[in-house]
């Protein structure tokens, strides 16, 4: 008997004791008794392949009974089941055959590359269970220390597209470096808004020669840029706080929400010192209205950790940091700011400090949009 990840297609090197093992039999009652404390991996037996029951017990332990832990495959199983048990909330299966492994492997891989952008839940089994299974990422990322490993957690644990959409801020060249050493298949781009610094453009260059990568420009629709500079005029944004929306409606948050649709998980550099808005940030978190799961990755992080990872692996920074320039957005609407000052007092400054997010981070489906 051998253990296969569904996740991955690798073997299991040293699986857990089964606390439970359930029979596709099983009521309501032994049900709940089983996900109960989520005291460890349940077990669901499969008398036959084609056995329904045993993804049906799945999807009950998942969406109606809350259970967070490993679910396990047993019986009867044929590779081809893979892709049905992974979408129906089970991590595990184990095989008979030591000998079939690579074949359960090479039918998990297919899975993966078949996945496509459009299709990210080509059956909602799994929509209560991403949220859980988010949840699961936060305390594992959590208790993994190096920034190149919690990218290489995500890299392991997200089926499909990962993008990582940076501003090439101090938080973003931080994650960007440990993208490149983890070796994990993210995409990358920044939202090229029209009216960014000369300086972010070469910090774009900087990287990618760094790196060896490609830094995608995601440019906004020019129609809905016309039609806004015709209503507002060119500097229309400082006029009021609904010009200023508009703007970055326009030229940041549909262009990202463009980008982000099909992905599976998508990176960005929030941390919980940036502002109150901000302060409960997770290391990973299901965002309902993207349907897609949000990593934070150096979400606890300080300042001093930040500049000490930067400093340590030389990572390469926007130059506008050096001459007071913190938290660096389009140029007409950032400015430099004092030692000691909030580094979103450099952001819209002719603003309230509450109305100062430009809706990257927002979560449009709660009442006020308050930053995710
Ligand atoms: S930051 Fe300023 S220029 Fe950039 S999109 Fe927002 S309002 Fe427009």
């Amino acid at each position: 008997m051998v253990l296969v990840d569904l996740a991955t297609g690798t073997l299991v090197s040293d699986p857990a004791e089964v606390a439970t093992v359930l029979e596709p039999t099983a009521d309501t009652d032994t049900l709940a008794a089983a996900a109960s404390g989520n005291a460890g991996p349940v077990a669901i037996r499969f008398p036959v392949f084609n056995d329904g029951r045993g993804i049906s017990l799945a999807r009950l332990l998942r969406d109606r009974h809350g259970f967070t832990g490993e679910i396990r495959a047993i019986g009867h199983l044929i590779p081809d089941l893979a892709q049905f048990l992974l979408r129906s909330g089970f991590d595990t299966a184990e095989i008979a055959d030591p000998e079939q492994a690579h074949v359960w492997k090479s039918s998990v891989e297919r899975i993966k590359h078949n996945y496509q952008p459009a299709f990210r839940n080509p059956l909602p089994l799994r929509w209560s269970a991403a949220r859980t299974e988010a949840a699961d990422l936060d305390q594992r990322l959590a208790k993994i220390k190096t920034l190149t490993d919690r990218i290489r957690e995500v890299g392991r644990r997200i089926e499909g597209r990962i993008v990582f959409s940076t501003n090439l801020g101090l938080e973003d060249q931080a994650i960007l470096h440990a993208v490149a050493e983890s070796g994990v298949d993210v995409d990358v781009f920044t939202l090229d808004t029209g009216r960014l610094f000369p300086e972010v453009l070469e910090t774009v260059e900087l990287s990618e020669l760094r790196y060896g990568l490609r830094i995608r420009l995601v440019a906004p629709e020019a129609s809905e840029v016309e039609a806004l500079v015709a209503r507002d005029g060119v500097f229309g944004f400082r006029d009021s706080v609904a010009n200023r929306k508009a703007c970055c409606d326009i030229r940041k948050v549909r262009p990202l929400n463009r980008e982000l649709k099909g992905a599976q998980a998508w990176i960005s550099g929030l941390r919980r010192e940036h502002s109150e808005e901000r302060a409960n940030v997770p290391l990973a978190a299901w965002d309902d209205a993207r349907a897609l799961v949000k990593i934070n990755p150096v979400a606890e992080w300080s300042t001093q950790d930040l500049t000490a990872y930067i400093a340590a692996n030389n990572i390469p920074v926007n130059p506008l940091h050096a001459r007071g320039f913190v938290s660096i957005g389009c140029a007409p609407c950032t400015r430099a700011v004092q030692p000691g000052e909030s580094p979103r007092a450099g952001r819209w400054w002719w603003e309230n400090e509450e109305k100062k997010e430009c809706g990257l981070h927002l979560n449009p489906k709660r009442k006020g949009g308050r930053a995710a």
